[in-house]
């Protein structure tokens, strides 16, 4: 779960100071004097694209905008569809609709990802592009994906709002597709408060990206901001520079935190992996999960719930699974009419398998006390 945990007065409050420091300039863009040219929104972009091998990066304003502007690439029209999956958070489906385009969703497999066999009968003529959710920080069948999409020649999109750090075939979540978004809300990863990045593979997508989360400004650098050339429409998604500030900061301990969410998933999992009857989500051989999450598969519906209740019996709470699918499960947005026309009504091997699961948040800090109760809970629901 959260850099939240390690926010601290030496190095967030210290990035803030410097813009406070110099100009209190709390836009991206301009006022170079005042400013001192420093410019900590570009600061953490370029950070960003570096720690994870990607040669440009976008900060907006959130992780559901980082989808929305990354569609805007695509020049989609009104019937074109783009496919997710049914288990992701309702803001993957959101951007699809604000873009204009039909959301199609696909079932899971177990890695509780998108089920490649369903991507592909989905797929039709109308598909503009194919969003995959990295659930709770674990990848799915990414090279199966990948290489239907690439048959098809369909841009391939990856939702890591949750996946930030965590790798697949040694390369990092977010750089297997042509656009990897992320996001930094108050309980994800490495955190601004409200923040997302949104990483390219190719220049021209990101400079029309760019153009678009800013009214279309080109930055045009032979002309001063208010005569600035464009060529497209385009919205606000812009970070802002405080925001940007705390990001250089959390993602300097991205790596600690990482470090300290294996360790624990790892420690609940040895604990626990004795009691025969339960199961971990699959996790593919070449993945390396960033664990914001640690979920155990049940045999049945019944003991999922029942382990829920003991848990929190004892003040554990469980994140997402079994109790919040009404914000992370498609079949439960009936109020999304674009959904409804164009899903079925049951997804049943999704449904199936994500009853049985129970989900338990990752702390940077679990003490030994946490992970014991946490096993007397599931030892006592198989009893
Ligand atoms: C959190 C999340 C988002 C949205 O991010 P925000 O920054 O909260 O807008 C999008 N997709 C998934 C899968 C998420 O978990």
């Amino acid at each position: 779960m959260p850099g939240f945990e390690l926010i601290n007065k030496k190095n967030e409050l210290k990035q803030i100071k410097d813009i406070f420091d110099n100009g209190c300039v709390f836009y991206r863009y301009g006022f170079e004097k005042k400013r001192n040219n420093i410019f900590k929104v570009k600061e953490f972009e370029d950070r960003f694209a570096k720690k994870f091998n990607s040669k440009y990066a976008l900060g907006v304003t959130s992780g559901t905008a980082a989808i929305r502007v990354a569609l805007s690439v695509l020049n989609l029209k009104r019937g074109d569809e783009i496919i997710t999956q049914s288990f992701t958070f309702v803001a993957t489906v959101e951007a699809i609709v604000e873009s204009g385009a039909t959301p199609i969703c696909t079932e899971i497999d177990k890695t509780l990802n998108m089920d490649p066999s369903d991507l592909e009968k989905k797929i039709t003529k109308k598909t503009k592009a194919v969003i995959l959710v990295h659930m709770l920080g674990y990848p799915g069948h990414i090279d199966k994906i990948k290489k239907i999409c690439s048959k098809k020649k369909i841009p391939l999109i990856e939702d890591t709002a949750w996946g930030v750090g965590a790798k697949y075939n040694n390369l990092f979540l977010g750089t297997h597709g042509r656009m990897g978004t992320f996001s930094f809300d108050y309980a994800k990863t490495i955190t601004t408060g409200e923040g997302g990045m949104i990483l390219f593979k190719n220049k021209k997508d990101y400079l029309k990206a760019k153009a678009w989360h800013d009214h279309g400004h080109e930055n045009n650098p032979k002309f001063p901001r208010w005569e600035d050339t464009r060529t497209s429409s385009g919205f606000n998604f812009r970070m802002n520079e405080v925001q940007a500030a705390i990001g250089i900061a959390q993602l300097k301990k991205i790596d600690i935190i990482l470090k300290l969410h294996r360790n624990n998933a790892s420690r609940i999992w040895k604990k626990i992996k004795n009691y025969r009857s339960i199961q971990q989500r699959e996790i593919p051989n070449k993945a390396i999960p960033s664990c914001d999450s640690f979920t155990v598969i049940f045999p049945s519906k019944r003991l999922a719930l029942k382990c829920r209740e003991i848990l929190n019996k004892n003040k554990i709470f469980t994140k997402i699974l079994p109790e919040a699918l009404t914000w992370h499960f498609s079949p439960k947005w009936t109020h999304i009419k674009q959904l409804k026309k164009n899903t079925p009504k049951s997804f049943k091997k999704s449904s199936e398998i994500l009853s049985r699961c129970v989900s338990l948040p990752i702390f940077c800090k679990m003490n030994q006390n946490i992970i014991d109760t946490i096993s007397s809970s599931i030892r006592k629901t198989l009893s």
